[in-house]
């Protein structure tokens, strides 16, 4: 099936191939924060637009599956793989300085974000910048942390619409204000219609980079001291319900530490789940449902997954 795949894609676009940019049978378990995951079919690095569109009409056209991957942060990948082809962001990772703004392609990570931000002397990123994710994940997800949100400091974005009809037009990038991105707790526009995030303007204020550096270094002690950082994980398993602390519940249920498999509750964190080295998405899983039930069957509070499944487990 891979090589289907694969040889479907060699004979239509043997560029994409000369070009470097496309892998068969990756593991995934290298390309996400959690160390789990089955191999992509194939794994494609694209660095230019025109590749990310060819790849995209290729999938279209052939009702091939495809998967925007970003650093992997926010997942729980199939130990089985996934099908069709993943599409990582990596090698997109152009950023861009203005006066008071940064330009950033989906492929930078939040930390060379921050770390960009910092040395050029403009505020607003520092609590983004310990967020292991990429600028197209942040987006997608609205990521935030310590009272922030990538909605406060966003500007616009491109994005492209993946329908055949878009993708065949001379330009297939649009652009979105903030308002159009109808963000929401870890929620945004990307999520509801599909859209794939190519690059985003953040808008920033002057500051000293000392002060910069040095709210970026409290907001990662907190961190340090509160998350099991030591351990691959995908961040908060759980959005937060309204009016309670995922941790706390999780903790009050008296399922610290809790583990199936190698998958386990954190004992410092109990909204994490921690690899404690050989853990499978089956044992993750499971895991999971059984925190939702314990905790529902307890507070009556349904624990809705932040994490994002990919790939049949
Ligand atoms: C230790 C740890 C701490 C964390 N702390 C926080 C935190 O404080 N706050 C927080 O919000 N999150 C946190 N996270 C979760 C995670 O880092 C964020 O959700 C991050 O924004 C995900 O980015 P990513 O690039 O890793 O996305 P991925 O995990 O690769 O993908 C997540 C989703 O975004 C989609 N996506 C990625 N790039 C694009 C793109 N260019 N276009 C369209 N869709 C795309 C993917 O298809 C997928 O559905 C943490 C995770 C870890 C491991």
């Amino acid at each position: 099936m891979s090589m289907d795949t694969f040889l479907l894609l060699r004979k239509e676009y043997p560029q994409l191939i000369d070009e470097g940019i496309v892998h068969i049978e990756v593991p995934l378990k290298e390309h996400c924060s959690f160390n789990i995951g089955g191999p992509a079919e194939v794994f494609c690095t694209p660095y230019t637009q025109k590749q990310l569109v060819t790849l995209l009409k290729f999938c279209l056209g052939h009702n091939i599956p495809y998967f925007i991957l970003g650093k992997g942060s926010n997942l729980l990948i199939s130990d089985k793989g996934v099908k069709g082809i993943v599409i990582s962001t990596e090698r997109f990772d152009k950023i861009t300085l203005g006066k008071h703004y940064l330009s950033a392609f989906c492929g930078v990570t939040l930390k060379d974000l921050g770390n960009f931000a910092c040395e050029n002397g403009l505020s607003g990123l520092e609590f983004a910048s310990g967020i292991p994710g990429s600028v197209g994940g942040a987006v997608f997800m609205n990521a935030g942390a310590y009272g922030n949100e990538i909605k406060d400091v966003l500007y616009s974005s491109r994005a492209i619409l993946p329908t055949q009809e878009k993708l065949s037009s001379p330009n297939p990038v649009f652009y979105l204000k903030a308002s159009e991105h109808n963000f929401s707790y870890r929620h945004s526009v990307f999520q509801d219609l599909g859209l794939i995030h190519l690059s985003s303007l953040f808008i920033l204020k002057k500051d000293k980079p000392e002060n910069i550096r040095q709210r970026m270094q409290e907001l990662q002690q907190k961190r340090q001291d509160k998350q099991p950082m030591d351990l691959p994980s995908a961040g908060s398993v759980f959005k937060r319900p309204e009016g309670f602390f995922t941790g706390k519940l999780i903790e009050e249920c008296g399922l610290k530490g809790f583990r199936i498999g190698d998958a386990a509750i954190s004992e410092k964190h109990c909204g994490f789940i921690v690899n404690l080295g050989s853990a499978t998405a089956k044992d993750v899983f499971q895991l999971i449902q059984h925190i939702q039930k314990v905790v529902y069957e307890r507070y009556g509070v349904h624990l809705q997954t932040e994490i994002r499944i990919l790939g049949e487990i």
